[in-house]
């Protein structure tokens, strides 16, 4: 968003930088078949991974997020990782785009406090003012964020064409 308007882009997909190859972590194949993707470390099925890899211990992003919040040691630390490397993926974008607010939808955004405490934390070492005043919120929307965003989009389109056939249909002035 910029001053209340909706950042469209060229091709509609301005911000999804999910499948860029990520800041600093390696040796990863995304989900779409890329290497080291954002999305490979820093989503919930990345965070489930690397919890996975160090525990033995295959359990949901939502456990991932109890054991942390009860003192568990690896579950912060493979919250942290994600965290570090979504702060130094965002930081460019950050002082490019001068965003106010960042909204964190997707899996992601069930870690709530867990994964904005040490993004916020790390996106302020990193960025100098004024970004580093950026704040870092949980869409409301929550994991269906850009489902919703989809189809509020494809609303939105819908009445643009409907409204353009019916500006098409209309007759002309007459010249005068
Ligand atoms: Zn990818």
């Amino acid at each position: 968003m910029s001053e209340g308007a909706l950042l469209r882009g060229a091709s509609g997909m301005p911000g999804s930088i999910g499948h860029l190859r990520a800041a600093t972590m390696r040796g990863r194949v995304c989900s779409c078949g890329g290497r080291d993707h954002i999305e490979a470390f820093a989503s919930g099925p990345g965070i489930e991974r690397s919890f996975a890899e160090r525990t033995g211990s295959v359990v949901p992003l939502r456990e991932v997020a109890r054991r942390a919040r009860e003192g568990d040691r690896v579950a912060a630390d493979v919250i942290a990782a994600a965290a570090d490397e979504l702060g130094a993926s965002l930081a460019p974008v950050i002082a490019t785009v001068d965003p106010g607010t960042v909204l964190l939808g997707g899996g992601v955004s069930e870690l709530g406090a867990a994964l904005v405490e040490p993004l916020t934390e790390g996106l302020r070492a990193c960025l100098r003012p004024p970004f580093a005043e950026v704040r870092i919120e949980i869409a409301r929307a929550g994991t269906d964020a850009a489902l919703r965003g989809a189809a509020w989009l494809a609303a939105q389109t819908r009445a643009a064409i409907a409204e353009r056939t019916a500006a098409s249909s209309r007759p002309s002035a007459p010249l005068s």
